[in-house]
């Protein structure tokens, strides 16, 4: 295996790996390591070139540092991407392969799953290195869905809290955008909790499922955002608050699990000017995170990760809180709350 660093400022460790005898293309990339171990999964995607791969990991560990910090587990921001198509070109030789640059690193990485890497393939990892997790076993972990979708509910109730003044969702209008994993949960959660639902989805048959099991109805994706609600989930693809939909929103709530929500950095500032509460997507989706966490850690109990999950819902107050009394928007305010952690971590190192 030849391994060569690449130097990149502000990042830990960027380290470019290939074995041709297993059709190994990969970068793993730390970018902090002060609270512990750079944590976060490893996505395989056929990149058109390196420097887009390269440049994805990076922006992706940057995001699991903050991720980290306020998910409140002691690990750092890490991530790896594998350049190759995962239906097409995976296999178990590149897999191990893979598993022996993590190893490699000595434990500066743990790895998880990410899209094109499934609990199989992290199964195969763990017969190589023990820097590997996200699989569940005896009633521990597993997928991070329901966890995930629990999470954002809280978010959402937080955020209703705040802006409707609401004890709970009974009443709450909600239009979620993705009814797959997570968003199918999260409107299960708010049907049974009184709210009302709007949902929309490229999938005929979830938007069926919703409107059957909770009597949601239905629009279409690009009706999603505009939607006459309370409260927007963006719960699909990323990017769904730009500078073409934020005109149209009526919900004075975004919470949802995609990553990515806002298309560009300037929609968070956008957002305040516009009277809607943004519950941070980096903050409200971390239960997955989380979870691998407590994995890593040997601390999953289903007490421990129900009682981790609601600590999101008390961080995003936190975060409406300072926002309200700075005058910020609440992204800004996430991101130096994570950068308090982190300054806290190296202060007590
Ligand atoms: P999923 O693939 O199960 O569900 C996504 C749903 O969105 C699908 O039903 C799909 O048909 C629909 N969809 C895709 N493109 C669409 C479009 N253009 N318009 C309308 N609907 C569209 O994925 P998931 O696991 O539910 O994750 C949803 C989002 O949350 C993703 O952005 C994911 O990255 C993010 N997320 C998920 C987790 C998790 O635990 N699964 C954790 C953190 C973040």
């Amino acid at each position: 295996m030849e391994h060569r660093e690449l130097p990149v400022e502000g990042w830990r460790k960027v380290v470019h790996f290939r074995d041709d005898d297993a059709n190994l293309n990969a970068i793993i990339s730390v970018h902090d390591a002060t609270l512990g171990p750079g944590c976060g999964g490893t996505r395989i995607f056929a990149y058109p070139s390196f420097e887009a791969g390269l440049e994805d990991v990076n922006k992706l560990s940057r995001g699991m540092t903050f991720k980290n910090a306020l998910g409140g587990i002691p690990f750092g921001g890490g991530k790896a991407v594998i350049f190759a198509d995962p239906k097409t070109e995976k296999t178990p030789d590149m897999i191990r392969a893979f598993a022996r640059a993590v190893d490699s690193l000595d434990g500066l990485y743990y790895t998880a799953e990410d899209s094109g890497v499934t609990e199989r393939d992290i199964e195969i990892m763990q017969t190589v290195t023990k820097y590997a997790a996200g699989i569940g076993k005896d009633g521990i972990g597993g997928n991070p869905s329901p966890f995930t979708a629990r999470g954002v509910w809280r978010g959402m109730q937080a955020g209703a809290r705040r802006v409707l003044g609401a004890d709970s969702l009974k009443d709450v209008r909600v239009s979620i955008l993705g009814v797959g994993a997570v968003g199918m949960e999260l409107a299960r959660l708010i049907h049974e909790e009184g709210g009302k639902l709007v949902v929309a989805d490229v999938n005929k048959d979830a938007v069926a499922e919703a409107q059957d099991r909770f009597g949601a109805q239905a629009v279409a994706p690009e009706e999603a955002a505009a939607a006459d609600v309370d409260v927007f989930a963006p719960c699909a693809l990323g990017g769904s608050i730009n500078a073409g939909s934020i005109g149209g929103l009526k919900a004075k709530i975004i919470a949802g699990a995609a990553n990515n929500q806002l298309a560009t950095p300037d929609m968070d500032l956008a957002l305040k000017e516009r009277g809607v509460l943004y519950a941070p997507d980096y903050v409200i989706n971390a239960a997955g995170v989380i979870s691998v966490g407590l994995e890593i850690l040997g601390d999953w109990t289903k007490q421990e990760m129900t009682r981790r999950i609601d600590l999101i819902g008390d961080t995003l107050t936190e975060i409406f809180r300072r926002a309200d009394e700075t005058g910020k928007p609440t992204g800004e305010i996430a991101d130096a709350m994570a950068l308090e952690v982190i300054a806290r971590g190296r202060d007590a190192a």
